[in-house]
């Protein structure tokens, strides 16, 4: 069985002996777990700050009325 690998499409015969399958190498396993990774990272560190702020900005109104 043929697979592409999924970083960098490269042909990868898919059994026993074929380590990184579906990837082509550690080298694309690694860039595709570091993407996925970034991609948590990002949202992780970018939600609670906006929701914070909608939060606050809630409170100022009604404090106002
Ligand atoms: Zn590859």
């Amino acid at each position: 069985m043929i697979v592409n690998c999924p970083t960098c499409n490269a042909e990868v015969t898919w059994n026993k002996e074929s380590k990184w399958r579906p990837f082509c190498s550690e080298r694309c396993k690694l860039i595709d777990l570091g993407a996925w990774a970034d991609e948590e990272y990002s949202i992780a560190s970018s939600d609670p700050n906006p929701i914070d702020d909608i939060d606050s900005d809630y409170t100022e109104l009604d404090a106002i009325k």
